[in-house]
């Protein structure tokens, strides 16, 4: 047990580190929110229309999907006892897994227990030293921290840049043995696409394996096959990797790829050999979630189509996902903006640096299939009238 002195030093360290953030407006919150349906919710007893959630289609409080898990539940029991690797491993991962495989087009499917964890075991199985790793600048958190786990090395390129891309390749391409192209399909705070066409021509070119995370692009992009499908046909994307709790409204994390290459991260990839498989209840719910999916194309498709009307009503640039950034640079203005819309009964979340660059705190509105039209009017025209828009930023 810590001694009394050092309990007291450690103590001033977090206290001192939390007046900084402070003091910064930086410091982070959890605020309880009961989201008691769709893109609804309750915080400190208000209802609110939450537009910062990212349960696209709205899948978590499905009927089909409660019910699928339930009866999970029932049959399998709340939790997966161990590892896939010892007897974590029930029947109904084997199904999701060829659902997904199905869905993008790949030989085999591999779930983890999260996104953030897929990423944190795909990388340094795939990469380490005398690799070298290229990352878009904005590539996701999970992303990052993969690739510094992997111990190879590693060059950032400009957002969405083809020419940094490809003169990085050029320049250091041949120093290293294997190179990892690492990019989100749908960026999580701006919600723009990446040339994922483009750059698969690149990395071909360069011997280099392309990965990208499609967390915000499957369930609403392409029919629900996401941001990897350009114009109904799969880009060359080897390593289609995503999450299964946004648009699917469940959890757990995945990888999309050829049969060996499933084969080598199963028997690989450390987040996946040395964590608990995920419930059962999670699982089946996504099932139940890929069915609703794959049934209806134009319900995939609403919250793009809503995204793209709101982009359209306040002239900013036209939505390629459910995701809206509305830059206001400074923290502070985010917050009160951000304030201001909850006295309107809108649930807007002010997202502020880290998570984005400096200078770039920003609104972040994320669209659902069930928001309704004459709330998305009543929001658009608050924004209008009471909150300046950083045209600049943009
Ligand atoms: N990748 C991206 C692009 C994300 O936005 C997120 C979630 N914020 C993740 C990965 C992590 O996924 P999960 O929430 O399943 O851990």
């Amino acid at each position: 047990m810590a001694s009394p002195a050092t309990s007291r030093s450690l103590d001033r360290f977090a206290q001192g580190k939390l007046e900084d953030l402070e003091a910064r407006s930086l410091r982070r919150r959890l605020i309880e929110t009961d989201r008691y349906g769709p893109a609804l919710a309750r915080r400190a007893g208000r209802e609110l229309i939450s537009f910062c959630c990212n349960d696209y289609l709205n899948l978590s409080h499905r009927k089909e999907v409660k019910e699928a898990a339930r009866a999970a539940l029932e049959r399998y029991g709340a939790g997966s006892g161990a590892s896939r690797l010892v007897t974590g491993n029930h029947p109904l991962f084997r199904t999701l897994e060829k659902r997904l495989a199905r869905l993008k087009e790949t030989d085999d499917c591999v779930i983890f227990g999260s996104g953030y964890l897929a990423n944190l075991g795909i990388v340094p199985a795939l990469a380490r030293e005398g690799d070298l790793v290229l990352a878009d600048e904005l590539s996701h958190a999970c992303l990052l921290s993969g690739t510094k786990l992997s111990g190879a090395e590693t060059r950032i390129f400009r957002h969405n840049d083809l020419d940094h891309l490809k003169t990085l390749l050029e320049e250091e391409r041949a120093k290293h043995r294997h190179c990892l192209i690492l990019t989100d399909g749908v960026f999580s705070m701006d919600g723009d696409l990446a040339p994922v066409e483009e750059m698969g021509e690149l990395a071909r070119a360069h011997d280099a394996w392309l990965m990208s995370d499609d967390a915000h692009g499957i369930g609403v992009l392409a029919g629900g096959k996401g941001s990897s499908f350009i114009g109904g046909r799969k880009a060359d994307v080897p390593l289609q990797m995503g999450t299964l709790s946004k648009a699917i409204g469940s959890y757990g994390g995945y990888l999309c790829a050829s049969q060996p290459v499933v084969d080598f991260i199963r028997t690989r990839a450390r987040t996946l050999i040395y964590s608990t498989g995920l419930p059962p209840a999670s699982v089946a719910a996504s099932i139940a979630a890929l069915d609703l999916i794959e049934a209806d194309p134009a319900f995939a498709a609403l919250p793009v189509k809503k995204a793209k009307a709101f982009t359209r009503a306040l002239n900013l640039p036209e939505a390629e996902s459910p995701i809206v950034p509305i830059l206001m640079g400074d923290p502070d203005k985010t917050l009160a903006a951000s304030a201001l819309l909850e006295e309107e009964g809108f649930l807007v979340t002010a997202i502020r640096p880290p998570t984005v660059p400096e200078g770039t705190a920003r609104l972040r509105f994320t669209f659902t299939a069930e928001h309704e039209d004459k709330d998305i009017e009543r929001l658009t025209a608050i924004i209008r009238d009471k909150i300046l828009i950083d045209r600049a930023a943009e």
